[in-house]
């Protein structure tokens, strides 16, 4: 009887990921449960080097699924942050829209609707913990690629080198790996957001603390919008999100390092909105200025034999609630490919996973992109749509 070898496609192949992101560092762990050679290169300096950003929630059919197959959903269940995937969606003027604050709690582990909420640093730090001590370079900033002698040479900024066979980029919206797949650039969507971080909402502003209490809060009206979420650490983040023309953060005249500034301008833009919110800017001490861009995916790249990107080194998009479950499911595609024995060899494999990651992120970055007005400047019909859809109705 004739029996079928499984290929081990990854036997003495050195594997670097670039980027310890949500996808790099679940594709290490995934990688490492079967067996492969796998290092990370982080340009961060340490593993506390700053804040990863606010909470990120996720999905049943992806980040979920990814935790449950890498073995961490234990780890998760303890460091999820509960009751905050609640959400309240207001008005200008603080009157509320829709309050699911009073059915928290209604879904939960199991169930495909729980959406639980983990903050962005404790995520990684589940992930990293679950990898073989020394995975993960510090202070490893990729600056260049070379192919020689069938190996990858990567330069570093600090002045370090390293040599791989196979490199994954998972180094997120600047990505210098994706350079070596494809010419195509991202695109401006014509929308962006100025990020605040608030250390200490309770006393900075307590108006807004009490109305997010420590959900969700979404504040839409005047055709803006304006998003609060919580921090693990008890702080806060917020975005204010609008149409902007391109490079306007160097044509507003607007200095972005003074939040004296930058809070001037938000309240007048904000005007006419309640207090709670001229409260919250000027509780500011930090803003962000973030365009929203994203890549066109209707063109592809050639696939390659030994170099591949994921999550948003792939495939970036305007933030709709994806991103990091997008980049954890092409991490486990990618890693069922290469160690699954179903590919003759690894360009055989990296084809099949783009394969997936291109029909899966296509659609959900074309629909994004096409509803970045209803996002960034929403108005009364767009507010109308998206209360429907907070509110359960899926046909809507
Ligand atoms: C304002 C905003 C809000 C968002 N909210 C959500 C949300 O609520 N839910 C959600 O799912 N998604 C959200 N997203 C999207 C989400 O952040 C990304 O899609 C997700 O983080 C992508 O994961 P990644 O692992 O591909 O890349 P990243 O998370 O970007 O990680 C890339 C890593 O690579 C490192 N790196 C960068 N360059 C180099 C280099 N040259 N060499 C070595 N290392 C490098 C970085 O330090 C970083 O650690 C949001 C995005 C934005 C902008």
């Amino acid at each position: 009887m004739e029996t079928s070898k499984k290929i081990n496609l990854l036997h003495e192949r050195q594997i670097a990921i670039v980027g310890g992101g949500p996808g790099g560092l679940a594709l290490a762990r995934l990688l490492q449960l079967e067996g492969a050679n796998v290092k990370v290169y982080e340009r961060d300096a340490n593993q506390k080097a700053r804040i990863q950003g606010a909470i990120v929630d996720l999905h049943y059919h992806s980040g979920l699924k990814v935790l449950e197959e890498a073995g961490l959903m234990d780890a998760f269940k303890i460091r999820y942050m509960q009751g905050a995937d609640r959400f309240r969606v207001v008005d200008q003027r603080a009157n509320i829209l829709l309050d699911d604050f009073i059915q928290s709690g209604r879904y939960t582990f199991g169930d495909e609707h729980f959406r639980p909420e983990i903050d962005r640093g404790a995520l990684r730090d589940i992930l990293i913990d679950s990898l073989l001590p020394g995975t993960v370079i510090w202070d490893s900033q990729l600056i260049t690629l070379n192919f020689s002698n069938d190996r990858w040479e990567m330069q570093f900024r600090n002045g370090t080198f390293a040599s791989s066979d196979l490199v994954i980029g998972c180094e997120g919206y600047r990505s210098r790996i994706r350079e070596y797949l494809t010419d195509i650039k991202s695109v401006y969507t014509g929308a962006a957001i100025i990020q605040g971080e608030i250390d200490d909402p309770k006393t900075a502003c307590p108006e807004i603390d009490h109305m997010f209490n420590n959900g969700n809060l979404m504040a839409m009206g005047q055709e803006k919008m304006l998003t609060v979420q919580p921090r693990g650490d008890g702080g806060l983040t917020f975005y204010a999100a609008a149409m902007y023309p391109e490079n306007w953060e160097k044509i507003s005249g607007i200095n972005f390092n003074n939040p004296e500034e930058v809070c001037g301008y938000l309240i007048n833009f904000y005007n006419g909105w309640h207090p709670a919110f001229h409260q919250l800017f000027k509780a500011c001490s930090h803003f962000t200025y973030r365009p929203l861009n994203y890549h066109p995916l209707k063109l592809r790249w050639q696939t390659r034999s030994n170099i591949t990107i994921l999550g948003d080194a792939a495939h970036l998009m305007p933030p709709n609630g994806e991103g990091v479950n997008l980049a954890m499911l092409d991490a486990l595609d990618l890693s069922n490919c290469l160690t699954s024995g179903a590919y003759q060899n690894i360009e055989a494999a990296l084809k099949a996973y783009e394969e997936m990651m291109f029909a899966r992120a296509y659609p959900i970055s074309e629909e994004t992109v096409a509803g970045i007005k209803d996002f960034a400047s929403p108005n009364e019909e767009s507010i109308q749509k998206l209360i429907q859809i907070f509110s359960g109705n899926e046909n809507v």
